[in-house]
């Protein structure tokens, strides 16, 4: 009886689920990162219409919000995709994230039984904690650089892969055009990650430590996430400086990464830090002027706009890949 009592309130909550990503400040699209965005929009507007006034649209809204972006059939296809998954996720997806509490406090008992009771080696202060904040995004980002590398690089990862690359047209929403199983994969990895990372820290200041958080994220992705984030699944081209570039994922880079043009393939993979691919030799700084096409050299992004073949497609592609007779090779 209890249980039937809650019902209509668990309802209620879950099919409001993806309302809660624009009013949640750990979520992407949080009103005020949205807001940040449109900013950052407003200045590359202002900037392209000083330099070359015929390049972009005399109508700010035409060039904010254009009708072939925000209503292509890739992504209406996002919408859709966004509102039934973020529902899906909220009800399955806590099954398969198993690693986090299994990780942090045994490998935290394991270092006190091999090395003995923690004892501060980090004294305790400002410049502790903001060294601990920076190590931890600096760890979670470059698991985010080589999981995301092995998608792009494992022919079956690609398939699951590809439901993110297969959007034509980017919105903000774009951003969770993803399978459950790069998803998963994703949120196992960082958690593991974050979970290591973290008892090793409690171990080496012997609990004295923390780190920088701003409305329950750390202050680094906090900035990030405020400096323009959305507008890498967008079609604004807003760059950094080329120095900047190397450290940073500008939001055009990440539209490159995004671009179907042959030089840009497997190409900025890095989430936060640009330093991953600098390191690594996959990236790629775009030059003032440069165009490109988005979604699968292959041709096949249209067949991906739609819900059901965002799930099932890569499926039927890896069964594919098993008969020779079908499979077609990859250049990305
Ligand atoms: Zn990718
Ligand atoms: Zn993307």
């Amino acid at each position: 009886m209890e249980n039937w009592r809650n019902f209509w309130p668990e309802l209620k909550a879950l099919l409001g689920e993806p309302a809660r990503y624009f009013t949640d400040p750990t979520e992407r699209l949080f009103v005020l990162y949205l807001a940040s965005a449109l900013l950052c929009a407003l200045v590359v507007y202002a900037i392209a219409r000083l330099r070359s006034p015929q390049s972009v649209p005399a109508s700010l809204i035409g060039y904010l919000f254009p009708r072939e972006v925000y209503l292509h059939p890739s992504a209406k296809a996002d919408y859709a995709f966004f509102i039934v998954d973020r529902i899906l996720s909220f009800l399955f997806i806590p099954y398969f994230v198993l690693v986090v509490p299994m990780v942090g406090a045994p490998l935290y008992h394991l270092l006190v039984v091999v090395f003995g009771e923690a004892t501060p080696i980090l004294p305790p202060g400002v410049a502790t904690n903001l060294l601990l904040t920076l190590i931890s995004v600096l760890a979670v980002d470059f698991a985010l650089w080589w999981i995301h590398y092995l998608h792009h690089r494992i022919p079956v990862l690609w398939e699951f892969h590809k439901v993110h690359h297969s959007a034509e047209v980017m919105t903000p929403i774009t951003a969770y055009r993803m399978h459950p199983v790069e998803i998963i994969l994703n949120l196992n990895l960082t958690g593991f990650v974050s979970a290591v990372t973290f008892a090793i820290f409690r171990y080496i200041t012997a609990d004295t430590g923390v780190t920088y958080t701003v409305v329950g994220i750390d202050v680094i992705t906090f900035a990030f996430l405020l400096f323009a984030f959305n507008l890498r699944h967008s079609h604004i081209p807003m760059a950094y400086p080329r120095a900047l570039s190397h450290l940073f994922v500008s939001p055009w880079m990440h539209q490159v990464h995004h671009s179907l043009e042959a030089r840009h393939l497997d190409k900025n993979m890095g989430f936060i830090f640009a330093i991953w691919d600098w390191m690594f030799g996959t990236l790629y700084v775009p030059v003032r002027g440069e165009t490109f096409a988005l979604g699968l050299d292959s041709g096949e992004a249209p067949k991906f706009h739609s819900v059901r073949a965002m799930y099932l497609r890569p499926f039927r592609n890896i069964l594919d890949r098993l008969d020779p007779a079908k499979s077609t090779p990859r250049s990305s």
